[in-house]
């Protein structure tokens, strides 16, 4: 006889923590864009947050080779020890940092290292202060952990630099920490070396912590310094924590290694939460992620003197588009035009821009809504310039109607 139950299923009771979250507006274009591509209809794609180039050739031998020679068990928790030990003496190298290997744990990407992070320092009623349009999983994270986000707007007409001022003015008896992502995903703001500087004085007379995502610390154009948490760290040893990722600088999306750096006591507690988590990043990957840290230097200046080329070409294109105003992004590879100027009635929003670019010119971009920023879009410049020509032509005809 068949159950009552498996006629009528019952819907599957999910936790409390798990509804207070929502599905990455991201991955929902790219689904849809993905859909429209296996229906065999060209999608140009500015959607995908991810480098459309190789990973390093050296980076791929050295992981093959260890495939090859059987490194493929488990290895320490929070990473091979070399790993570790290079992470943080690329930090010494570049900002003077005082962290060690000890202080360093290798993570399943950049993503891990900050959802780690906030499981192991954020409590239910804590405020953290982010600066608005912030990347997806920011919030979420921080609601995952049982806290709540307090979103900083930026602003568009100064490229949304994020203005110590700005952070520090909504510091409550509540705030536990700061969370800087600069540059940042999606707008290409950032932040200065002095307004960080003032944001981790503030946090340490407070006893606050600065959590600083620097994924995209490569990524930052027209000769500005990239503010790296990395400077402060001698000074302020318990106040400030990086986390940072292969993915984007060395075009390493797949392989999902990244890290935190931070103070000794918090750094067990990352531990610990890996090992009943993930347990270590994948062992010929983070033998991959070693030989991409001391060899591949040369590929990443490249990439990054790609990356400017594509944003000189793109921006003034954009521009010429009727309807799209875009200022060059400081830093990252994502464009963030406006586009409130394109809505009409019935055509309100950043979603019905996207489906409009998606549905009629065949162009994937992510509509500014899923970061906070209702009135723009961003558009990847992380595919070739062919791609970008081509979907800058499909824009361009669509809107011009
Ligand atoms: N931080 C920001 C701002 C990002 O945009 C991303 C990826 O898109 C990440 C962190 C995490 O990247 P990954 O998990 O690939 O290292």
């Amino acid at each position: 006889m068949i159950s009552e139950r498996l006629v009528h299923p019952v819907p599957v009771k999910l936790s409390t923590r798990v509804s207070r979250i929502s599905e990455s507006a991201t991955l929902r274009v790219s689904r849809r864009a993905a859909a429209l591509k296996a229906r065999g209809i060209s999608v140009v794609d500015f959607g995908a947050g991810e480098p459309d180039f190789a990973s390093p050739p050296a980076a791929v031998e050295a992981a093959r080779r260890a495939l090859a020679e059987g490194f493929t068990r488990y290895t320490p928790g929070s990473g091979i020890p070399e790993l570790r030990a290079e992470v943080a003496e690329g930090y010494r190298r570049r900002y003077g940092s005082p962290w060690t290997g000890a202080q360093t744990v290798i993570t399943v990407g950049g993503k891990a290292a900050l959802f780690e992070l906030a499981l192991a320092v954020f409590e239910e009623g804590q405020e953290v202060i982010l600066p608005s349009p912030a990347w997806v999983s920011l919030p979420e994270q921080i609601r995952f952990a049982g806290a709540t986000p307090v979103e900083i707007p930026t602003r568009v007409e100064d490229g949304f630099r994020i203005h110590a001022d700005d952070l520090l003015a909504a510091v409550t008896g509540r705030t536990r920490a700061f969370l800087v992502n600069s540059p940042c995903n999606p707008t290409g703001g950032v932040i200065t070396p002095a307004d960080l500087r003032r944001v981790v004085e503030c946090a340490a007379e407070r006893g606050l912590l600065v959590i600083s995502d620097e994924t995209y610390d490569h990524f930052i154009y027209d000769g500005l310094e990239h503010a790296s948490v990395a400077a402060l760290a001698a000074e302020f040893p318990e106040t400030v924590v990086l986390a940072g990722s292969f993915s984007k600088t060395y075009a390493m999306t797949g392989w999902r290694i990244g890290y935190v750096l931070g103070p000794p006591d918090l750094i067990p507690a990352i531990e610990i939460i890996q090992s009943h988590a993930t347990s270590n990043p994948t062992s010929f990957a983070m033998v991959g992620a070693l030989e991409a840290l001391r060899h591949c230097e040369a590929e990443v200046e490249a990439m990054i003197a790609e990356y400017a080329a594509r944003r000189e070409l793109l921006i003034p294109r954009l521009n010429a588009i009727p309807g799209f105003q875009c200022r060059p992004p400081d830093g990252s590879f994502y464009a963030f035009p406006r586009v409130a100027d394109l809505y009409r009635p019935g055509r309100q929003g950043s979603i019905e821009i996207a489906e409009l670019l998606l549905e009629e010119a065949r162009v994937a971009v992510v509509p500014g809504a899923a970061f906070g920023a209702d009135d723009h879009i961003r558009i990847s410049f992380a595919c070739s310039r062919a791609t970008l020509a081509e979907g800058l032509e499909r824009m361009a005809a669509v809107l011009a109607d």
